[in-house]
C-alpha cells in the first residue's frame, strides 16, 4: 500500500450515510500477485445494509429535487477528482485486483467516463407531449427518478462495475447503494471517498463492504424502500437475486455472464484479426464478461491464424500487474486457476490439441501462462462454459451459416465479434448473431456512448449511451383533461 501517495484513498470500513464505519470484525484484502494482506476492512452486515437503504431513502427527495444542472456538477467534480487522482486509483486496482497497470488507469478513465458521460445526460432526461384523443385533454409524459436503487458488483472490474451503475442512477435523481465484490472493496471505497470531496450528500453514494453476500444480497433485493436492483455478476447468481426481486415487483437490471464467439471468416484481414482477439481475448487475463470465448475460424484459414496467433501470444509479458510492461497479471484465486485447468485438461481429453502454454507461470502460483488450444468442439466444457482465463480455443468450421449456428449455440448472448471484408456477410451476420454487442472487425466495443448489455441469460437492462438512463427513471403519464 505504501504504492499510494494518497492516503484518503484507503479506506477500512463501509460508507454509509456520509461517514466512515470502522469496527473491530475485520476481513482481510489480499494482493491476488503474491497473496500478501493488502488491507484489512470493517466487515458490513445486513444491518449495515439496511442502514444504507434507510439513509439513501433518506436522502433521496432532497437529491432528486435538485436541479438537473446542480447534479450535473456535482458528479462532473466526482469525475474530476478520480481523473486527477488516476494513477493512486489504478494502482490500487492493481493490488487488489490484480490487472496489470496499464490497464488498471484504463479501467479508472474508463468508469470515469461514464460519470461524465451521465453528467452530461442529467441535463436531457426529457419528456414528451403527445397529441391527445380529443380537443380538450392534453398528455404529458416525464421522467422521474425510480428512488434508491441498490447494486451488487463482481471483482473483475471493481471501480468501472460500480461507476457505470451509480453515475446512470445518481444522474437521474436516484439514490444508490452498493455492495462491492468482497476480494476487492478498496477501489469502491476510494470511489467513495472522492464522491464525498465532490460534494455528494450524505446518503446519496454508500458502499457496503462485507463477506456476507447473502445476507447483505437479501436485504439489498427484498428491502421495501428500495425500488431498483442492478446487478453485474454470473448468471447463477443472477438467478438467485432476479427470484429475491420478484416477491417486491422491483425493477431489476442484469448484466450477467458471457460466452463471447469470435469468428474469423476465410475474406477477413487475418492479421487485424489476430489483434482484435489478443485485445477480446486477454484483458484482464481473459477474466471479463465480453472476453473470446470461442474461437471459430474458417477452414482455410485456420492454419494461417493458427501460426500468426501463437506468435503473438509469445510476445505477451506474464508478470506482476506493478512490474512494468506486464500484460497479463494473476487470476483472481486459487478456484479460478483450478477451474481454468480444469476445462483447459477436459478439453485435451476429449482430443484438443495443444499448442502452447498449458500450465501456471512461473511469476507466482496464481499466475496462467497464455495458452493456446486448437481442435476444440462445440461438446466440450470449454466451449459452453465461460473460461475467465487466459486460454484461447480454437474451433474449424466451413461455412457462413455453420458459424452463425455455433456461435449461437449458446444459453448467453453478451458479446460477439466476427471479422469479415465481405459487405454483404457483414449485414448477414450482424443481423443473424443473437448478442447484445457485436463488435465488427473490433476487438474492444465497450464506451460510455454504446449501450452495454445482453441478451437470452446473459441479462438485461443497457448500461451507457443515452438508454442507460432508462432503466433508473419512471415513466409517468400526466394527463389534464376539461381544456
Ligand atoms: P459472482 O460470484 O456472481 O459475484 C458477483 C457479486 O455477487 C459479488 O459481489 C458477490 O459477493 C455477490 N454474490 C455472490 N453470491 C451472492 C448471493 N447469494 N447473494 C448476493 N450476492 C452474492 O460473480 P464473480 O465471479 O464475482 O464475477 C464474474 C462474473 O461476472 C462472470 O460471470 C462475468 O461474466 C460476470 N460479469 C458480467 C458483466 C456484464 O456486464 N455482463 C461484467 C463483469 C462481470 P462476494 O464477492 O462477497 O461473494
Amino acid at each position: 500500500m505504501q504504492h499510494i501517495s494518497c492516503k484518503a484513498l484507503i479506506q477500512h470500513g463501509s460508507f454509509i450515510n456520509g461517514s466512515w464505519q470502522l469496527h473491530d470484525n475485520r476481513f482481510d484484502v489480499i494482493n491476488p500477485a503474491n497473496q500478501e494482506v493488502l488491507a484489512q476492512v470493517a466487515t458490513a452486515t445486513a444491518a449495515d445494509a439496511e442502514q444504507a437503504v434507510l439513509s439513501a431513502e433518506l436522502a433521496f427527495a432532497a437529491w432528486a429535487a435538485q436541479p438537473a444542472a446542480k447534479r450535473a456538477e456535482i458528479l462532473q467534480r466526482w469525475y474530476q477528482l478520480i481523473m486527477q487522482h488516476q494513477d493512486d486509483l489504478a494502482r490500487l486496482l492493481t493490488l487488489e485486483q490484480g490487472k496489470p497497470l496499464a490497464e488498471a488507469k484504463g479501467e479508472i478513465a474508463y468508469g470515469a467516463s461514464y460519470i461524465q458521460w451521465f453528467a452530461e445526460e442529467a441535463k436531457r432526461l426529457y419528456g414528451d407531449t403527445i397529441p391527445a384523443p380529443s380537443a380538450d385533454k392534453r398528455i404529458i409524459v416525464q421522467r422521474q427518478p425510480v428512488g434508491v436503487v441498490a447494486a451488487i458488483t463482481p471483482w473483475n472490474f471493481p471501480n468501472a462495475m460500480i461507476a457505470r451503475k451509480a453515475a446512470a442512477a445518481l444522474a437521474a435523481g436516484c439514490t444508490f447503494v452498493v455492495k462491492p465484490a468482497q476480494q476487492t472493496p478498496l477501489s469502491a471505497l476510494a470511489l467513495a471517498e472522492l464522491a464525498d470531496q465532490a460534494g455528494i450528500p450524505a446518503g446519496v453514494f454508500n458502499v457496503v463492504a462485507g463477506t456476507d453476500a447473502k445476507g447483505i444480497g437479501e436485504v439489498l433485493t427484498r428491502h421495501e424502500k428500495v425500488a431498483k436492483f442492478s446487478f453485474t455478476g454470473s448468471t447463477a447468481v443472477g438467478k438467485q437475486l432476479l427470484k429475491q426481486c420478484a416477491d417486491g415487483v422491483k425493477r431489476v437490471s442484469m448484466e450477467l455472464g458471457g460466452n463471447a464467439p469470435f469468428i474469423v471468416f476465410d475474406d477477413a484481414d487475418i492479421d487485424a484479426a489476430v489483434q482484435g482477439l489478443m485485445l477480446a481475448k486477454f484483458r484482464n487475463a481473459g477474466q471479463t464478461c465480453v472476453c473470446a470465448n470461442r474461437i471459430l475460424v474458417q477452414r482455410s484459414v485456420y492454419q494461417s491464424f493458427a501460426d500468426k496467433l501463437a506468435i503473438t501470444m509469445t510476445q505477451l509479458t506474464v508478470a506482476d500487474g506493478l512490474a512494468d510492461g506486464s500484460q497479463i497479471g494473476p487470476l483472481i484465486d486459487d478456484k479460478a486457476v483450478a477451474k481454468v485447468t480444469q476445462l483447459q485438461q477436459s478439453a485435451l481429453d476429449q482430443g484438443a490439441t495443444l499448442l502452447l502454454g498449458g500450465g501456471c507461470h512461473s511469476a507466482g502460483k496464481q499466475f496462467f501462462q497464455p495458452t493456446l488450444i486448437s481442435d476444440v468442439n462445440a461438446d466440450m466444457a470449454i466451449s459452453k462454459e465461460e473460461i475467465f482465463g487466459p486460454v484461447a480455443a480454437l474451433m474449424a468450421f466451413d461455412t457462413e451459416q455453420e458459424a452463425i449456428e455455433l456461435a449461437n449455440n449458446t444459453e448467453y448472448g453478451l458479446a460477439a465479434y466476427f471479422y469479415s471484408r465481405d459487405i454483404g456477410r457483414v449485414f448477414r451476420v450482424a443481423q443473424a448473431l443473437q448478442f447484445g454487442m457485436v463488435g465488427i472487425n473490433e476487438g474492444a466495443i465497450s464506451n460510455a456512448a454504446a449501450p452495454f448489455g445482453g441478451v437470452k441469460q446473459s441479462g438485461y437492462g443497457r448500461e451507457g449511451s443515452h438508454y442507460g438512463l432508462d432503466d433508473y427513471t419512471d415513466i409517468k403519464y400526466l394527463c389534464l383533461g376539461g381544456l
